[in-house]
């Protein structure tokens, strides 16, 4: 049977249309926060996300830590966080409900465990509060285009197509879906290499005490144990990633393990807005978390009863596109510390490039630069706007840009910009930085 080339493309089921201010395409750390803001200010909004929960990357993907609120420093006796706003509130919610550690050493900084049902618990608790309203297991398929003006996006759910038609779009993808959608310009990593993905995964069964005295409480592991995964590569393991982080989690007898390293079988970097790609990716990720957690139980200190719990819901996605706005955060900008009159979020987190056979972290110490609201606004096109690591910055400044209390930050000025177009009917494009600046002072993101 030979397949009919004519055959027409039916969805005969009945499209259903939603009008709303705000449409926010994803439910990552920044989609959720762009969506309560904007309906805390009285807009009216709904946020799409394809799976049945909030988190994006922190939850889907498990990477499990809060990172960039704290200076790093040289001396680092005691954490000092930077950075503030809708990022403590959230926290805040996760502290109450048992679902947050204590800062952990992670090199010259730290870094906040959280627990990522609980993650889900708290973004159900705050987008019921906020009144938006949620649309679980809908999937992005296109975006509504009037010439360059966005007026929302179609989504395919169980029940049929939906249309949401919107004053004002977020894309809040993580990989810049509907700005591709539209065909407006992205950029990809380094001349299209991506950071490569990770397969994060929770070990039980640990005993925590005698696994911190032998390799100690920074969370990068120490040279003694990159020294013994190269030895053990030689001796029957495949361990591609020698520097690694593994971190005690809430929960008691538990590490959450970010150590595999993800490329294809030819030894090609993977980039997860290629579907074959992605495929690869959940693949390797997942036989490399049994080799690790076999080396783990075989060889450190403290796992010798361990198990698997589980892995992320899917492979952890680094980087893919990047969206080409009227500003563009520079690799230079990062280690300089830069600041703007509209930067609209602060992050000290370092250069954690995860590229080549090793991460390579770079810091900027006691000190943090700023994200200007450019970045989030497409180079090209009307009525949407970014939210998310799929701002406009350079390859090396998204390895430090894209973590996830950075991630709040924008959401949280994106929220603002939304309210501010949807209500005060302002281009989004021309929306002054310095202004959001105010507002999210006002929240307590103590930016001036
Ligand atoms: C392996 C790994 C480890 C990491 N470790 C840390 C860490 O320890 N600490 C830290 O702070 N950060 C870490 N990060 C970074 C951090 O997790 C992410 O960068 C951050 O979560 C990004 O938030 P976001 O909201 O921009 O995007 P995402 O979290 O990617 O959220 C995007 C959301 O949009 C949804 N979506 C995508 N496309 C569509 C569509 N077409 N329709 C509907 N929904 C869609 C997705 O399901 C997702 O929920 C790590 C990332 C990775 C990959």
């Amino acid at each position: 049977m030979g397949v009919d080339r004519n055959a027409a493309v039916v969805d005969g089921r009945p499209l259903e249309t939603i009008e709303t201010d705000v449409f926010v395409a994803g439910g990552g750390a920044a989609g959720l926060a762009v969506a309560v803001t904007a309906a805390r200010r009285g807009c009216r909004v709904v946020l799409a996300e394809r799976y049945g929960f909030c988190g994006g990357g922190a939850v889907a993907g498990l990477s499990g830590t809060v990172c960039g609120l704290y200076e790093a420093t040289e001396a680092g006796t005691s954490p000092v966080q930077v950075v503030h706003g809708f990022v403590d509130e959230f926290l805040g919610a996760m502290r109450e409900r048992g679902g947050l550690g204590e800062p952990v050493k992670y090199g010259k900084t730290w870094t906040l465990v959280h627990e990522p049902l609980v993650w889900r618990e708290v973004g159900d608790a705050f987008l019921r509060e906020a009144g938006v309203t949620t649309l679980y297991h809908s999937t992005v398929t296109d975006i509504l285009l009037d010439g360059d003006v966005v007026a929302g996006a179609q989504l395919y759910t169980k029940q049929g197509k939906v249309r949401v038609r919107a004053k004002v779009t977020i894309d809040a993808s993580g990989d810049a879906d509907l700005v591709s959608m539209a065909g407006w310009p992205t950029t990809m990593g380094d001349n299209g290499k991506v950071q490569n993905p990770t397969m994060i995964f929770r070990l039980g069964g640990v005993d925590v005490d005698r696994f911190r005295a032998a390799y100690g409480l920074d969370t990068i592991m120490p040279p003694e144990v990159s020294a013994r995964i190269a030895e053990a590569n030689g001796h029957g393991y495949h361990l591609p990633r020698g520097k690694i982080w593994l971190f005690p989690t809430t929960r008691p007898g538990e590490l959450l393990c970010n150590c595999t390293r993800i490329t294809g079988a030819d030894g090609r970097e993977l980039n997860a807005v290629i579907h074959r790609d992605f495929t690869d990716a959940e693949f390797e990720g997942r036989a490399q978390v049994r080799e690790y957690s076999r080396f783990f139980r075989d060889t450190l200190a403290g796992c010798e009863g361990s198990w698997v719990i589980d892995t992320g819901v899917q492979v952890g996605v680094r980087q893919t596109r990047q969206v080409a706005g009227v500003k563009t955060l520079r690799n230079a900008d990062i280690l300089a510390g830069a600041k703007f009159a509209d930067g609209i979020a602060r992050s000290p987190w370092p250069i954690e490039l995860h590229s080549g056979s090793r991460p390579r972290v770079e810091w900027l110490l006691n000190d943090f630069y700023e994200v200007p609201f450019g970045c989030f606004v497409p180079a090209q096109g009307e009525s949407l706007l970014v939210a998310g690591r799929c701002l406009s910055a350079e390859h090396e400044a998204v390895a430090s840009a894209r973590v996830t209390a950075q991630c709040f930050s924008y959401g949280h000025a994106i929220g603002h910009a939304a309210a501010l177009s949807c209500q005060e009917h302002i281009p989004v494009r021309a929306i002054r930085g310095e202004d959001i600046r105010l507002l999210l002072d006002r929240d307590g993101a103590q930016l001036n």
